[in-house]
């Protein structure tokens, strides 16, 4: 196989993830990240069983050290409520069903490892790198940073994020949507756990789902800190201002309905660690690949989606498992274009059934109060999230319906990315 050199526009989640796939299948990758260090912004975020098994598959610590930097949740990892302090139900059993558990990680350290790991492969990651044009009309694609350098290589992959530069000069007319907003906060976990009133929330994550509101608490970083993340509709935050500080007060009012205890945690938010940020998804690109098939986009700059899956990193993290795959086929710079197009064909359908779920899930979740709602309840009370009692543990190939397709479940968090993906390349490069 040849050694590509790889120029990686974006050093977020999937763009670290993707140099540490491709610098450890011996290509020479060099990642253009615009932020003067990477950022510590951001809150907690779960990563799910389909992803921990990429991370098992990139070397054999790094596994062990991504669990280390979170916690890993237990078999049944959340608990659901309504806004009104009523019970509805317990997550499915996961962890040894999946092979992998799911766990709860502060999404900077998540970066910092994957950037330790693809520095140690042989990634060179540049900061101050903010890339505001590409050309992709010569043999090879070529990048401009703002400060007027110079980025050949045999391949340009897009991993800069909802509000893509790339994407924008493969797609200057698209729009993001976007309906939902999320208030982003962190509380000391020491003074949460002195308050007999608020110590419950550190057991493990809860989701409260409210009349087109919803509210998601996790302990992050060993108990230290608590992460809210309080969905709302209207328009307080702007798609891809991660540093948009949040209104105290309005915040607080916005969630004056929900019961007692998670707004009394809502009080002691750390005032200047609230952020308030736009939640998008990107309607479905014709093509992930530009006109010389040697640019490529992939993450949320290819199809971002609403946080309502809890996958979007997850699917950053596939992305680059599959994409390192897809180049291990190509024999010469040549065959690039053909096995770009082949990525394409193998993600698209999943990372688009996924945005459809979450989709699903943001008019289910947050339903005023009534008929609908009840019917909800009791459909989740009867077939948990996640659980899938009758699964035969064939790998499911097919893409399912929604739950309750009792294949749901097993096609998200039982994917092996990489058996998967070589299988479909045997079928589309014979
Ligand atoms: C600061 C920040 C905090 C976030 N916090 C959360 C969170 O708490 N929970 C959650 O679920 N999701 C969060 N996200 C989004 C989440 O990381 C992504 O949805 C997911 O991981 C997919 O990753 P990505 O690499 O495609 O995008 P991102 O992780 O957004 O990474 C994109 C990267 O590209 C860089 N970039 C953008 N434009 C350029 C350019 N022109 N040139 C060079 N570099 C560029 C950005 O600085 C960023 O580092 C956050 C994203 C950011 C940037």
């Amino acid at each position: 196989m040849p050694a590509f050199n790889i120029l990686i526009v974006g050093g977020g989640l999937g763009g670290l993830v993707t140099a540490l796939a491709l610098s450890l299948k011996g290509h020479k990758v060099t990642v253009l990240e615009s932020t003067s260090k990477l950022q510590t912004i951001g809150g907690g975020i779960s990563i799910q069983p389909n992803a921990m098994r990429v991370l098992d598959t990139f070397t054999p610590t790094l596994l062990e050290t991504v669990k280390a930097a979170g916690e890993v949740q237990g078999e049944k990892p959340m608990t659901f409520w309504r806004y009104n302090g009523e019970f509805v139900f317990e997550m499915g059993t996961r962890g040894s069903f999946y092979d992998y558990p799911a766990m709860n990680i502060h999404r900077a350290n998540l970066q910092k490892v994957l950037l330790d790991e693809a520095t140690k492969a042989g990634a060179v990651v540049h900061t101050n790198a903010r890339v505001e044009k590409i050309d992709d009309s010569g043999d090879s694609p070529i990048a401009y940073t703002v400060d007027g350098r110079r980025w050949e290589a045999d391949l340009i992959v897009g991993a800069d994020g909802v509000k893509s530069t790339v994407r924008n000069m493969m797609y200057p007319d698209i729009k993001l949507q976007s309906y939902t907003n999320t208030y982003r906060g962190m509380i000391p976990g020491p003074l949460m756990r002195a308050d007999p009133e608020l110590a419950p929330l550190l057991e493990k994550p809860r989701i409260y789902w409210g009349p087109h509101r919803m509210v998601i608490g996790i302990p992050v970083q060993k108990g230290a800190m608590y992460s809210l993340e309080c969905n709302h509709p209207g328009d307080t935050g702007t798609a891809g201002e991660w540093n948009k500080k949040g209104d105290f007060k309005l915040f607080l009012d916005t969630y004056s309905d929900f019961e007692p205890m998670i707004k009394k945690a809502m009080t002691r938010v750390i005032p200047d660690s609230l952020l308030v940020w736009k939640l998008v998804q990107l309607p479905e690109l014709e093509s992930w690949s530009w006109q010389s098939g040697k640019v490529v986009l992939t993450a949320d700059a290819a199809h971002a989606v609403t946080p309502f899956a809890a996958q979007g990193h997850a699917m950053a993290i596939e992305d680059g498992a599959a994409l390192a795959e897809c180049l291990a086929r190509a024999k010469s710079t040549s065959e690039i274009p053909q096995v770009l197009k082949a990525f394409e064909t193998i993600r698209k359908p999943r990372v688009h059934h996924i945005g459809a779920l979450s989709q699903r899930n943001e008019h289910l979740w947050q339903l005023p109060d009534g008929e609908e709602q009840r019917k909800r309840d009791e459909g989740m009370r009867n077939i948990p999230m996640g659980a899938a009692p009758a699964w035969d543990r064939k790998h499911v190939d097919e893409t399912p319906g929604f739950p309750p397709d009792p294949r749901f479940w097993p096609w998200l968090y039982g994917h092996d990315v990489i058996d998967f993906t070589n299988r479909r390349l045997d079928e589309l490069l014979k």
